[in-house]
C-alpha cells in the first residue's frame, strides 16, 4: 500500500502501455533467468497469452535484448524455438572510481567483462574527468553500438538525479559534475552513484540466488572504510540525496585505533575497517612488520599468524556489533558483508553471527549473514549494474 502523491501524479498516471510495460519486464526477465526457455514455457508459467509473449519477445530482439537459439526438445508438434539474453554484445561502460585506482570496462547484458582499463586515481578532478572520458570515447569508439550506457560508481555521496557527486572525502571533491560532463562529452547516457549502493544493485542483480530473491538486504563494504547499501523492498533506499547508507559513521565505541575519514576515532569505519585491522595488528606486534598492509595480514592469518588473527577477530567484532544495530533497527533478511575481509571468511564468522543472536529479536526469524559472491571487483560489477539493472527493472 502506497500513498498517492498528487505532485507526481502526472508521471504516475497509469497509462495505456502501462501494463505492457510491465509484461515485457516480465518476460524479460523469464528469459534472463530461466534461459534457454521457449515462448511457450513463458506462456505457462505467466499465463499471459501466447500472441502477447510472442508480440513481447519479437519488441525485445528488435531492442537486441534476446537471441534465439536454435530449437529445444517438442511435448508433441513442432519443436519450440529456444530464447537467452543477447551475449558478447557491449551493452554497458561501467566505471569504477577507487581512492587508488580507477577502472573502466565494458559488459554485455549477462554482466560479463569483455574488455578494461586501469589507471591510478588523480587527486585533481578536472585531471581525473578527462582520463574518465578518454577511456569511455576509446571503448564506444571500438563498440559502435548505439545503446551503449555509463554507469559510474563514486566513493563518496552521489544524487543520481543530477548526475553529480555531491562529495568525495577521499580526494576532498564537492559538485563533481562527472555524469553530466560524460554525457555532454561522449553524446552517452550516463548516471552516478555511490559505490556502497551501486555495490547493493549488483548483489540484488547479480549476486547468489538467494540474494537475488531477497526483497529487504543490507550490503556492508570493507575496506580503507566501511560503506553500507540498502536495499528496501527490491531497490536503492537513497533517502533525501541519496545520503542514506552513511553508517560508517554510526557510533560503536571509543578510541579506535584509527580516526574515521571523518576525523572521529568512535565510528564504525574507524573500528571495523582495514586499516583498524592493520593498526591493531601492529600494536600487537610491537610495531613490528611496519609497512605490512591488509593484504600480507590476512594471508598471515589464513597461515596462523596469532597476531593477525587477533587483529581480524578484534576488527571482526566492531563489524558484529554494527550488523546487531542494522539487524535490530531495520530487520533485513540478509547482510551482504564485502571486501578483501571476506577471503578469512572462516575466521571470524562466528563472531558475527553470535553477536547478532545476542540482540533481542526474540521469536523473529533469524537474519542471514553471508559474504559475497561477487568476486574480486565487486565496485566495477557496481558501476555495470547501474546501467545492466536498468535494462530488467521495472519502471514503476
Ligand atoms: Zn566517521
Amino acid at each position: 500500500m502506497k500513498r498517492i502523491y498528487l505532485q507526481q501524479a502526472k508521471t504516475q498516471i497509469a497509462r495505456p502501455n502501462t501494463i505492457r510495460d510491465i509484461n515485457r519486464q516480465i518476460v524479460l526477465n523469464y528469459v534472463r533467468d530461466r534461459a534457454p526457455i521457449s515462448r511457450a514455457e513463458i506462456a505457462r508459467e505467466t499465463a499471459l497469452q501466447r500472441s502477447t509473449i510472442s508480440a513481447i519477445v519479437e519488441d525485445l530482439r528488435e531492442a537486441g535484448l534476446i537471441e534465439e537459439i536454435g530449437t529445444g526438445d517438442s511435448t508433441g508438434g513442432r519443436k519450440p524455438t529456444l530464447l537467452r539474453l543477447r551475449t558478447n554484445t557491449p551493452v554497458a561502460i561501467g566505471v569504477d572510481v577507487a581512492p587508488r585506482r580507477t577502472t573502466v570496462a565494458v559488459a554485455d547484458l549477462a554482466g560479463k567483462v569483455m574488455k578494461k582499463v586501469g589507471f591510478p586515481s588523480e587527486t585533481n578532478a578536472e585531471v581525473m574527468t578527462r582520463k574518465i572520458i578518454d577511456a569511455v570515447k576509446a571503448f564506444a569508439a571500438e563498440c559502435s553500438e548505439e545503446d551503449l550506457e555509463v554507469g559510474i560508481s563514486v566513493p563518496g555521496i552521489a544524487d543520481p538525479e543530477s548526475g553529480r557527486a555531491v562529495y568525495i572525502p577521499y580526494f576532498g571533491w564537492h559538485d563533481w559534475n562527472i555524469a553530466e560532463r560524460v554525457t555532454e562529452e561522449t553524446g552517452l547516457p550516463a548516471t552516478v552513484e555511490n559505490d556502497a549502493n551501486a555495490i547493493a544493485l549488483a548483489e540484488l542483480w547479480f549476486g547468489e540466488e538467494s540474494i537475488r530473491r531477497t526483497a529487504n538486504f543490507i550490503t556492508i563494504l570493507v575496506a580503507d572504510g566501511v560503506g553500507t547499501g540498502i536495499i528496501f523492498d527490491g531497490q536503492i533506499y537513497r533517502g533525501e540525496k541519496g545520503a542514506a547508507g552513511e553508517f560508517g559513521h554510526m557510533i560503536v565505541g571509543k578510541d579506535a585505533p584509527v580516526p574515521c575519514s571523518c576525523g572521529s576515532h568512535d565510528c564504525w569505519e574507524a573500528h571495523a575497517s582495514e586499516k583498524a585491522v592493520v593498526s591493531r595488528y601492529l600494536s600487537y606486534n610491537g610495531n613490528g612488520g611496519t609497512g605490512v598492509g591488509f593484504e600480507k595480514i590476512a594471508e598471515l592469518a589464513r597461515g596462523n599468524d596469532a597476531y593477525a588473527i587477533r587483529a581480524i577477530r578484534e576488527s571482526a567484532s566492531y563489524l558484529a556489533i554494527g550488523i546487531s544495530n542494522l539487524i535490530v533497527g531495520l530487520s533485513p533478511q540478509a547482510i551482504v558483508v564485502i571486501g578483501r575481509l571476506t577471503e578469512s571468511w572462516d575466521l571470524f564468522e562466528d563472531i558475527l553471527v553470535q553477536t547478532a543472536d545476542r540482540s533481542v529479536r526474540s521469536g523473529l526469524p533469524r537474519t542471514t549473514i553471508l559474504a559475497s559472491s561477487l568476486g574480486e571487483s565487486p565496485t566495477l560489477i557496481g558501476a555495470l549494474a547501474l546501467v545492466l539493472a536498468g535494462k530488467f527493472a521495472s519502471a514503476s
